[in-house]
């Protein structure tokens, strides 16, 4: 619904859905598809401008719907390029949206990292989001316009759930918005441009690796049950040992990836000990290891590990067969943590 009315948000919804408002409206079905060219090829942000609909349709369409474009109420942007935007997302408070320009491999990549939630309920004791508690699901259109509002959405390479929220948690919603993402009659894009970040929900995991072809990261950070049980309390539920077995069942050598996310805390998690032990809880996934530096929150007695500890972890893992490389930290000085911003405004 647009905020303050009763009027439906057509930016999110598949063809399907397209179809059937078109057909409560007694508009000729193949109205929906226009709509839908309109809205994710044409990137319309009024009703007015869907030209080849009759003005009597757009009349109609404009009296139940809007488009359902939503610009970001804040931003703030990195030294480095990379820029958080803030979005307003009625009654359930603000989510954040990331913004990480990257040319420095000979490729152009513009990447956007999506907020699925907005706060999250897996209480992860090292994250900023997890401690703002669960405020709601955002909805297809909630994440979709992420993509469509920041400034950079024409320019976007890539996309990533990564942002605040655990997405197998709220499934539905992110499946319609990755349809529209691929489909033909959505943005077209290929699966092997977006990735979904989960920390290993199994039920909902099973359903996304059914359901798409996106790439994986799972959030690992320790390779130890009793360990990963105190830093994430998804791991009484769900084992991470469960959740790779599940997906050993599942080809990553080839179409799709599996990356694993390694948050490196000192004296915690960055012995060797731990990385034998994440050799053995990787054996024949083809996954590779992202090494992640972490970035201080308020309260929390985590310390992120030096350096020199973390290239000598990269390449004790590179060395037992394991691809290990240590992810570049980007924007540190407009408070990279996921959460940190939102969190700010909240105060
Ligand atoms: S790390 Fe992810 S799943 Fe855990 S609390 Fe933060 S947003 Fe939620």
């Amino acid at each position: 619904m647009e905020a303050g009315t009763d009027k439906k948000n057509l930016l999110g919804m598949t063809l399907e859905e397209l179809q059937d408002v078109a057909a409560e409206l007694s508009m000729p079905k193949f109205a929906a598809g226009q709509i839908a060219q309109w809205l994710y090829k044409g990137r319309v942000a009024d009703i007015g401008s869907m030209t080849n609909l009759s003005r009597q349709n757009r009349e109609r369409l404009s009296s139940c719907c809007s488009v359902g474009r939503k610009a970001p109420v804040g931003e703030v942007r990195s030294k480095d390029g990379t820029a958080k935007y803030l979005f307003d997302v009625s009654g359930k408070k603000m989510v954040e949206s990331v913004y990480i320009p990257d040319n420095d491999r000979g490729s152009e990549r513009a990447t956007l990292c999506v907020s699925s939630q907005a706060g999250c309920k897996m209480g992860c004791r090292f994250c900023m989001t997890g401690r703002q508690g669960f405020h709601g699901n955002l909805t297809a259109n909630e994440i979709i316009n992420q993509i469509f509002s920041v400034p950079e959405s024409e320019r976007l390479t890539n996309i990533v759930y990564m942002g605040m929220g655990e997405p197998t948690d709220n499934l539905d919603e992110v499946l319609k918005t990755i349809r529209i993402m691929t489909e033909k009659w959505g943005l077209a894009w290929s699966p092997k441009r977006i990735t979904v970040s989960t920390i290993g929900n199994v039920n909902g995991l099973e359903r996304l690796l059914n359901d798409t072809h996106v790439h994986i990261a799972i959030s690992v950070h320790t390779p130890f049950h009793d360990e990963r049980k105190e830093l994430m309390p998804v791991e009484a539920a769900f084992p991470i040992q469960k959740v790779m077995d599940l997906l050993r069942g599942y080809d990553f050598a080839h179409q799709r990836r599996l990356s694993v996310e390694y948050i490196m805390w000192k004296g915690l998690n960055d012995d060797n000990n731990h990385a034998d032990a994440l050799v053995r809880l990787l054996k024949g996934t083809s996954a590779r290891v992202n090494l992640i530096r972490f970035h201080a929150i308020p309260g929390a007695d985590l310390r992120t590990s030096d350096e020199r500890r973390m290239t000598e972890f990269r390449d004790y893992l590179n060395s037992k067969g394991v691809l290990c490389t240590i992810r570049r930290s980007r924007g540190e000085d407009i408070m990279a943590a996921c959460g940190m911003l939102a969190g700010k405004d909240l105060k």
